[in-house]
């Protein structure tokens, strides 16, 4: 579902990713772990098209990502992407914040749309919501609807970047229920996370990148009870 060819990215002189290698399968789950700093999110950025790679080449689904706007914007609607802050618009309810994307950028009619909305908010837990608008929701909800507009697109990939980071803790696992049902249901999932208990019950593979590099990866068990490399130790020994 996703090839990652020979990956380089700088940000001026700065390497940030140094010949990343990746192949994900269709409904595999990975979780990318790693220091802040190491690339994990320029890696997701640029898997999205929001920053491109100068060196390498990235495969969504079997095409080829060029720099071409037509090619750019129709792979980007096959990825959906998650980050840290939920980015929700302010001045629109949580059903049109969720319809926006599939009528306007799609043009999907809005009752088509609305039907779409409706089944992923319930799918969410927020049923209920559908009228309120962001300012009225806690943290854990508004990431819960921004999970629901980026499955709006109905995407072939879904990113998340730290998607529980900047939650109070209490909220934290509201949400990743919902990315654990998405990963039953079979979505394919690449997520920066240090949410263990995530990586321990969803990921098929856990991937520990350091410096711009993919130092190790393996099936969950094994890299958080035997990671291989000190690099890994280290890191694990922090968060653990
Ligand atoms: P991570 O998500 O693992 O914390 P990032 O991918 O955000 O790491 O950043 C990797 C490196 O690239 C860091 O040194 C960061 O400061 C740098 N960087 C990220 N984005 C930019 C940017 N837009 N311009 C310049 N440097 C950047
Ligand atoms: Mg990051």
């Amino acid at each position: 579902m996703i090839k990652i060819e020979g990956v380089n990215k700088w940000f001026g002189n700065l390497h940030v990713l140094k010949g990343i290698d990746l192949e994900i399968k269709e409904r595999e789950v990975v979780v990318i772990i790693g220091a802040s700093g190491s690339g994990k999110s320029t890696l997701l950025r640029c898997i999205n098209f929001l920053e491109k790679a100068q060196k390498g080449d990235i495969y969504i689904d079997g095409e080829k990502m060029i720099s071409q706007p037509k090619v750019v914007n129709r792979l980007r609607q096959e990825v959906g992407m998650v980050f840290q802050h939920f980015n929700l618009f302010p001045h629109m309810t949580v059903l049109q914040n969720v319809i926006e994307g599939p009528t306007q950028v799609k043009g999907m009619p809005k009752g088509q749309a609305t039907e779409l909305g409706k089944d992923l908010l319930e799918k969410v837990g927020l049923s209920d919501k559908l009228d309120t608008y962001p300012a009225m929701l806690s943290g854990g909800q508004k990431q819960r609807v921004a999970i629901a507009r980026a499955l709006a697109m109905q995407p072939k990939v879904m990113l998340f970047d730290e998607p529980t980071s900047a939650l109070d803790p209490e909220l934290v696992g509201e949400v990743l229920v919902v990315m654990e049902h998405l990963a039953k249901e079979g979505m394919t999932m690449v997520v920066v996370t240090h949410e263990m208990w995530f990586a321990k019950e969803a990921a098929d593979r856990v991937i520990y990148m350091d410096d711009g590099k993919i130092v190790e990866q393996g099936k969950p068990d094994d890299i958080f009870s035997a990671p291989k490399n000190e690099r890994t130790q280290a890191f694990l020994s922090q968060i653990l």
